[in-house]
């Protein structure tokens, strides 16, 4: 594959154009339009969003409560000045060494990844793919045939996990015919669909029917659906949003929740605690909890290891057992290293998923650093 191609500006409005109508009318793409913001704030803020990529919508604007600065709904959503500090990559898990044909990753054996659109319904200031959101990117899969040709051709593809760009930004009649034609391949035997818009955008769920049918046909014909779910904070987990997850797994679709650990939204052990609890009450138990990468414009998102580390384990002691079932890991060029715990001197890590499968489950430690956040700040000893 070709290097991707990236500009420092935001994929044009017109990108918006198949958004599902709901979704599109509730869209909020300039800072100056949230009344919550102070002119002077939005006005300072627009030097980031025309460098990273802006977009909310007015349900999840009104989550925040603009009264409190820290509001960890505002963090996730608003962007920062913070993020123009120099540093990071665009791909800091070289996602580009796995590309195999547009818009399709092949790291693990089983498992393929599809960047199934190259836009959100709003998005995250610490997203680690906000390259898809700059001007003249080529990585998001456009007419899927090389998709469907690469993936029908590699039968020990088991899952297909389509990503963000947010799949449930398409709509339905433009996604249930790709996820359709995978689950039609018989060595696919799960769908997964990545996304946040049970979060950001609920009714995008609630008010399709036909989406629903979609998943309902799937599992009905043997290939089983899961809903990626991505909820950072408990707040998010508003009735509606709990409603969409219902309609999921009524229509027979699993659900699970994964997340960044993010600094200003979600790094608290009570509220991670709430979280997991939560999720897993709703039969979306936590699947991971991911260290932010070293992206871009991330670094005031950032949580050093060891810290996150303390967080995790606080947060996971005061759950049931149910809701212990979380990792806490690394999305590694190399693989998922899984944090297993912290001594005096050393980092525990293991290899949960790795490219090189001689990797796979190896158990090793890294002298402790207490200011690293990456696997690639730290020194193996064995
Ligand atoms: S939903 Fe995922 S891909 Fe989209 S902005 Fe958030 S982190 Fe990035």
């Amino acid at each position: 594959m070709a290097p991707f191609r990236y500009h420092q500006e935001q994929q044009p409005d017109m990108a918006m154009a198949g958004l599902p109508k709901s979704l599109a009318a509730s869209q909020v793409r300039h800072l100056a339009e949230i009344a919550g913001l102070p002119e002077d704030e939005a006005a300072q803020l627009d030097a980031v969003a025309r460098r990273y990529a802006f977009r909310a919508n007015d349900y999840y604007l009104d989550l925040i409560d603009w009264d409190d600065p820290d509001d960890p709904i505002r963090r996730l959503i608003i962007p920062d000045l913070a993020e123009l500090a120099e540093g990071g990559q665009l791909d800091a898990s070289d996602e580009a060494a796995n590309t195999v044909v547009r818009g399709v990753q092949h790291k693990y054996r089983d498992t393929a990844l599809v960047l199934t659109a190259g836009t959100c319904a709003a998005y995250c200031r610490y997203c680690f793919r906000k390259r898809l959101f700059m001007r003249h990117n080529e990585e998001a899969a456009r007419d899927f045939e090389p998709a469907f040709d690469y993936i029908g051709r590699h039968r020990e593809i088991t899952d297909v996990l389509l990503t963000g760009g947010d799949p449930l930004v398409l709509r339905t009649r433009r996604l249930g015919p790709v996820m359709k034609r995978f689950a039609a391949m018989p060595h696919v035997r799960t769908l997964r669909v990545g996304s946040k818009v049970p979060a950001f955008y609920p009714f995008r769920i609630l008010d399709d029917p036909a989406l629903l049918d979609l998943i309902a046909g799937i599992v009905e014909r043997g290939t089983a659906v899961y809903l990626m779910a991505h909820f950072d904070h408990p707040r998010e987990l508003t009735p509606a949003a709990r409603a969409g997850i219902l309609a999921v797994q009524q229509a027979g679709g699993h659900v699970v929740n994964q997340c960044p650990l993010i600094r200003g939204v979600n790094d608290d052990a009570d509220v991670l605690a709430e979280l997991f609890q939560t999720v897993t009450e709703l039969g979306a138990p936590q699947y991971y909890l991911f260290q932010g990468r070293p992206t871009a414009g991330n670094r005031a998102y950032e949580v050093p290891l060891v810290e996150g580390w303390r967080l995790f384990d606080t947060a996971r002691r005061r759950c049931s057992g149910l809701a212990r079932r979380v990792r806490y890991s690394m999305s590694h060029a190399t693989g998922k290293i899984e944090i297993l715990g912290i001594d005096a001197k050393r980092i525990w890590l293991r290899y949960h998923r790795a490219k090189d499968p001689a990797l796979e489950s190896r158990v090793f430690a890294c002298r402790r650093d207490d200011e690293a956040a990456w696997f690639d700040d730290l020194r193996v000893v064995h």
